[in-house]
């Protein structure tokens, strides 16, 4: 599965509690360039100014971690992409992925938030946080790359049957549980 949402619509948390229902591990490539860039590997040297900038990283480099993390054992049982595909490029190379070991996405998680609700969030997160890169600038830039770039895929699942929309403003719990409502309304039962 993918969950797919603007920046701050809450994809993290939400990936967190329903891979956890679903028994599979969640991935998120944020996190894993965020990991990348605190322990100083050459990996996180070559994104830290992108993603501080709200940019991209290259789909080369992006497709490459994909392709060594869903290499590993612990996706036997399926995973839950979070941040991930994030351009149609990105989209194709995870097809081709998968389709080598017969495989697809079975539903997108589409997280439909408010921009400028989340754009407050963001702002807020940052105050409490201290995170003092997240400037305003920064965050509407990421809420255009996610409109320009990362939108379009949407239509490219919505094309194959897979997305599943979901209204992303409320409580965590709310989201949450409209969240698992709407998958099992598309026949995706939680693990028992
Ligand atoms: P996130 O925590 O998912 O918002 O990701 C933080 C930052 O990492 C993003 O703003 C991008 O700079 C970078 N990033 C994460 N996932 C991707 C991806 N799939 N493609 C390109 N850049 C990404």
């Amino acid at each position: 599965m993918l969950i797919v949402g603007a920046p701050g619509a809450g994809k993290g948390t939400q990936a967190t509690d329903l891979a956890a229902a679903y028994g599979v591990p969640a991935i998120s490539t944020g996190d894993i360039f965020r990991a990348n860039i605190k322990n100083g590997t050459d990996l996180g040297k070559q994104v830290q100014e992108i993603t501080a900038q709200g940019q991209l990283v290259p789909d080369s480099l992006t497709n490459e971690l994909i392709r060594d993390r869903l290499a590993q054992r612990d996706v036997t049982p399926g995973f839950l992409l979070d941040g991930y595909p994030r351009t149609v490029g990105q989209v194709d190379f995870l097809t081709d992925l998968l389709a080598e070991q017969g495989a697809s996405i079975d539903a997108v998680v589409q997280l439909v938030t408010d921009t400028d609700a989340v754009v407050e969030r963001l702002l807020k997160r940052s105050e409490e946080q201290g995170r003092v890169d997240d400037t305003e600038e920064v965050i509407r830039h990421r809420q255009e790359v996610y409109a320009t770039e990362t939108a379009p895929i949407i239509d490219v699942y919505a094309a194959r049957g897979a997305v599943v929309e979901v209204d992303g403003m409320g409580t965590v719990e709310e989201v949450a549980q409209r969240i698992l409502a709407a998958l099992e309304a598309k026949g995706f039962s939680p693990a028992a």
